[in-house]
């Protein structure tokens, strides 16, 4: 006969084969809780270390990276851009610079002008004011369209309105050249050079490279004016004089990482808040993708909008 004895927590009755009371008695329910119990809390503590771990080895690494601040905070560059005057910034008049939308017939290029679409021609005859605001705006000694710790969504440059402005002064310039104005068509291709340069000039990376392919089209039709024969030896010592000087005006990419720099600091700051894609409007980014800024749409220029 099996003797019985009680659970030593429990209470419950064991059959039990141990004569010696000396040996304490668990059930099976109870030994069954006690390894749950047992492995739980394990689980937790070994996920606890893990975590404690990965904190630590986290605060370590990142103990090592001295802090600098701001890296651009108080330099030369950011003050030499605050000081910038109005009269001295070319998208003071850039911005308010009214232009009739492009026609929609494709434009190989500009430097033919036997092959540019009467529409385009049309569009240039439209926008004669355009034209003399564009003259005096290139004239300008520098270019910022914001300051560089403002730089975010909102603001960024209107493409389709640059690239309307570039394409203007081109139309013009072959249109000289049409009319053998050899002098008047490097005046024209001069501003389009020089509007190319401000358009990266302050900006971020994506300025720099709106300016950079701004550039490529305009020195493709610098080199047709250039191999024309009427363009006589001293002209182009001129021009090649000016394309230098002009081009001077490109700044160190230093300024460009400065302003990319501010840029990612304030999209990452408002993102949560005002710029998510799927929101309705104002989706400054949306219509920036699209080069169709709402305030083209609405004739609303930036100027206003401050
Ligand atoms: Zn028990």
């Amino acid at each position: 006969m099996t003797a019985s004895r009680r659970c030593s927590r429990c209470g419950y009755a064991v059959p039990h084969q141990y004569r010696s009371s000396d040996v304490i008695v668990v059930c099976f329910d109870c030994r069954r809780r006690r390894f749950r119990r047992v492995t739980l809390w394990s689980t937790a503590a070994t996920v606890a270390v893990f975590i404690l771990a990965i904190l630590a080895w986290r605060f370590m690494s990142l103990s090592q990276i001295p802090d600098i601040g701001s890296p651009f905070a108080h330099t030369e560059v950011v003050a030499s851009i605050r000081t910038v005057g109005e009269s001295d910034n070319a998208f003071v008049i850039y911005d308010a610079i009214p232009i009739t939308p492009e026609p929609k017939d494709y434009l190989d290029a500009t430097n033919d002008w036997v092959a540019v679409p009467e529409s385009w021609k049309i569009w240039l005859g439209e926008n004669t004011e355009a034209l003399a605001m564009m003259e005096a705006g290139s004239a300008k000694p520098s270019a910022t369209y914001c300051l560089p710790d403002e730089h975010d969504f909102s603001n960024m440059l209107a493409v389709g309105h640059h690239r309307a402005l570039s394409r203007l002064s081109l139309l013009n310039a072959s249109r000289c050249q049409s009319k053998n104005e050899m002098y008047q068509s490097w005046h024209w291709l001069r501003i389009a050079y020089r509007h190319s340069r401000h358009c990266g000039m302050i900006g971020t990376h994506l300025d720099r490279s709106l300016g950079a392919f701004f550039h490529s089209s305009i020195t493709r039709q610098i080199l047709t004016w250039a191999s024309n024969p009427r363009v006589d030896e001293a002209l182009l010592r001129q021009a090649l004089d000016e394309v230098r000087s002009d081009f001077a005006m490109t700044p160190s990419p230093l300024v460009s990482l400065l302003n990319e720099y501010y840029f990612e600091v304030n999209v990452f700051d408002q993102f949560p808040h005002d710029a998510l894609p799927d929101q309705p409007e104002p989706n400054y980014l949306r219509d920036w993708l699209q080069c169709e800024p709402a305030w083209l749409e609405n004739g609303t220029c930036p100027s206003e909008r401050a």
